[in-house]
């Protein structure tokens, strides 16, 4: 099915976990993998922490000082720094699923990661039964 998320900013993460774990439930699948996959070349998508907001924020900082915002690219439309942060975190995450829940760590959320927005963006998310 299709998540879709909108953003507000041109760089932000923004924590998808509540609206995958309803997907997850609905789907009454008991054990499995759901894959997130972000159709998208200038946006990612990670697990990281969601317990310090801070942890995003030096994330996204971090990113700023490897791949600044203007670095001579070449790309007509002006977003390459957006094009490679997207690309180092990469499109898709998968996460197993055990008594009909997604076992991530405590401390993981998933984040859908806005390298050049805001924009109105979605994510495909698909659950895989397993025996
Ligand atoms: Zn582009």
């Amino acid at each position: 099915m299709i998540l879709k998320i909108d953003t507000s900013k041109r760089e932000e993460f923004k924590d998808i976990t509540n609206e995958i774990a309803e997907i997850v439930k609905n789907s009454a699948i008991d054990k499995g993998i759901v894959n997130i996959f972000v159709q998208h070349t200038t946006a990612g998508i990670t697990i990281n922490e969601n317990a310090d907001p801070d942890v995003v924020r030096d994330m996204l900082s971090t990113f700023d000082k490897i791949v600044p915002f203007e670095d001579n690219y070449k790309h007509y439309e002006g977003n390459s720094h957006a094009h490679i942060k997207a690309s180092m975190l990469g499109s898709s995450v998968s996460i197993p699923i055990e008594d009909g829940k997604m076992i991530l760590g405590t401390w993981q959320g998933i984040y859908f990661c806005e390298f050049d927005g805001p924009r109105n963006r979605k994510v495909v998310v698909s659950i895989i039964e397993s025996k």
